[in-house]
């Protein structure tokens, strides 16, 4: 029996039904060109979830037309290639003109699963230059393609809204970085891949007409139940704001940073786009920058939520004038607040295994956040290992309490929560069970992705599968992967990662 995620057709590479949403807009929106040839493509990655999406079989990852249609080599039938243009803030400045400099849109196709959108862009990343390169390569290098397909996996495991990546092919074909590397296609999946920058590229520009244009569109194919509101502009800054507001509240709770969240990387669906120098916490500190050349800590872990705040603010001036009212546009912005509290809020509960609310309990949560700071507590472990804490047997607190050097301390602040479950009857079985399924085991830990992708940079890709298979199932158990669980080695805790990829 066929379920709704998967489909009844599988397709072939040639018979993926492509449709053109995007280039149903005005000429001044994108360029259409061809993708740069990829010499002597070799896969390197295969998403089977992602494939099933859209339908197409997975049996084709092994095929060269496959191959070659996701290198940029050939091109599937029916996909008619386009660089698109934005504009954006980077590390808070006016950037100018950006857009898909090394990004070609291949078209749309039907998903299945795909939440309330219901259809998949396909684009290939590292497909060589655009009229918005500027001084890139175009190219993608192997290493940050990994990266890039390794998480996008894991957050979808993790249930937070993400692009997706059908493959990663790669190629011995040099391209220089910080040191020399090699190139690599990633061919990424999302609804649209549209972001604040694709708006404020029409207001800085002065050009409000195209402005319109754009929040129809996104409005009609994306927010079609925004059309009946009464100002459909302020329901689509409103949802928006929400929509990121909830992501902030995703990424802190499971310690992830994104490393670059310029207004250019910001999804006008709330979803986690452009992975570049991101990272999971380990031995957790709020301010940790995971990004070694964000120098002032713009993006450090405990300033997301506002930088995403901030952003909101950019593309809220952006969609003002078609709003129409000052008031009106703060009152969409207002939402983030609320949004994010509330939101940050019922995931802290849960990751705790609480099922009411007390007033309490933010000193609560403050009080354990000091003691993971003051200990340097590995963010991942704690949430997993405070889930095997019995209400009457200390004993069993020995794994979580080894993660803390003070032991006087984390005594103290068990005590208080022990109290507070308690309070609520709380049964150890069930909140166990109810933990596991909010506190992953597994995250994709930068020495993780780098082991990782040390092999493939040797050929062999097998440590990419094994990871896969794990970060498609976070909070399952996988007896013979508990290795992946640990924590880092020491030299793990040293991976650099920069905006070069
Ligand atoms: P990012 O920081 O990766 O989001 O990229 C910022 C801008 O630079 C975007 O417009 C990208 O398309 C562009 N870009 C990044 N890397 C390259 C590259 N190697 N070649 C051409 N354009 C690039
Ligand atoms: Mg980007």
């Amino acid at each position: 029996m066929t379920t709704p995620t998967q489909p009844a057709i599988l397709h072939h590479t040639d018979s993926l039904p492509f449709g053109h949403s995007f280039a149903t807009l005005p000429p001044a929106f994108f360029t259409r060109l061809m993708p740069t040839p990829l010499p002597s493509p070799y896969l390197v990655a295969a998403s089977a979830s992602a494939a099933k999406m859209i339908g197409l079989d997975p049996e084709e990852f092994s095929t060269a037309n496959f191959v070659e249609s996701f290198s940029g080599n050939r091109l599937p039938a029916g996909a008619m290639p386009i660089a698109a243009v934005y504009s954006g803030h980077q590390f808070g400045i006016w950037a100018g003109q950006l857009g898909d400099g090394r990004a070609l849109l291949l078209g749309d196709v039907p998903a299945h699963g795909a939440g309330q959108f219901g259809s998949m862009e396909l684009q290939l990343k590292g497909a060589g230059p655009t009229p918005y390169s500027r001084m890139g390569d175009g190219r993608a290098v192997l290493r940050s393609s990994i990266r890039e397909f390794l998480c996008s996996e894991a957050m979808a495991g993790l249930g937070i809204p993400t692009s997706g990546v059908l493959c990663v092919t790669g190629s011995d074909l040099r391209v220089i970085r910080e040191t020399p590397e090699t190139a690599a296609v990633v061919t990424r999946m999302a609804p649209t891949f549209l972001r604040f920058g694709s708006f404020e590229h029409w207001f800085y520009s002065g050009q409000p007409e195209a402005l319109k244009t754009l929040a129809d569109y996104v409005i009609d194919r994306f927010y079609p139940d925004l059309r009946d509101a009464k100002n459909p502009y302020h329901a689509l800054l409103a949802e928006v704001t929400r929509r990121t507001a909830h992501l902030m509240a995703q990424w802190q709770a499971v310690g992830f940073m994104h490393g670059v969240m310029n207004t250019d990387n910001m999804s006008i669906l709330g979803l986690t786009i452009d992975y570049g120098p991101f990272g999971f916490m380990d031995a957790f500190d709020p301010g940790h920058i995971c990004n070694h050349t964000d120098h002032h800590g713009r993006y450090a872990y405990d300033r997301q939520p506002d930088v995403a705040y901030w952003n909101c603010a950019k593309l809220a001036r952006t969609l003002a004038p078609l709003i129409g009212g000052e008031e009106e546009t703060r009152s969409a912005l207002d939402l983030f607040g609320p949004a994010f509290s509330a939101k940050a809020d019922e995931l802290l509960h849960a990751k705790l295994g609480l099922q009411t609310s007390a007033p309490d309990d933010v000193a609560l949560f403050d009080a354990m956040f000091a003691l993971m700071r003051a200990n340097r507590v590995d963010f991942t472990l704690f949430f997993r290992r405070l889930g095997e804490l019995q209400i009457e047997n200390p004993t069993a607190d020995d794994p979580v309490r080894d993660l803390v050097i003070d032991r006087a301390a984390f005594d103290a602040w068990a005590a208080r929560y022990r109290a507070r479950l308690r309070r609520e009857g709380s049964a150890d079985g069930p909140r166990r069970l109810a933990m596991d399924a909010v506190n992953p085991q597994y995250v994709l830990r930068n020495y993780l992705a780098q082991v990782a992708i040390e092999k493939a940079q040797q050929k062999d890709f097998s440590e990419i599968e094994r990871l896969l298979t794990i970060l498609e199932k976070p909070f399952d158990p996988h007896p013979d992967s508990d290795h992946y669980a640990r924590l880092p080695p020491d030299w793990g805790t040293r991976v650099a990662v920069s905006c070069s990829s």
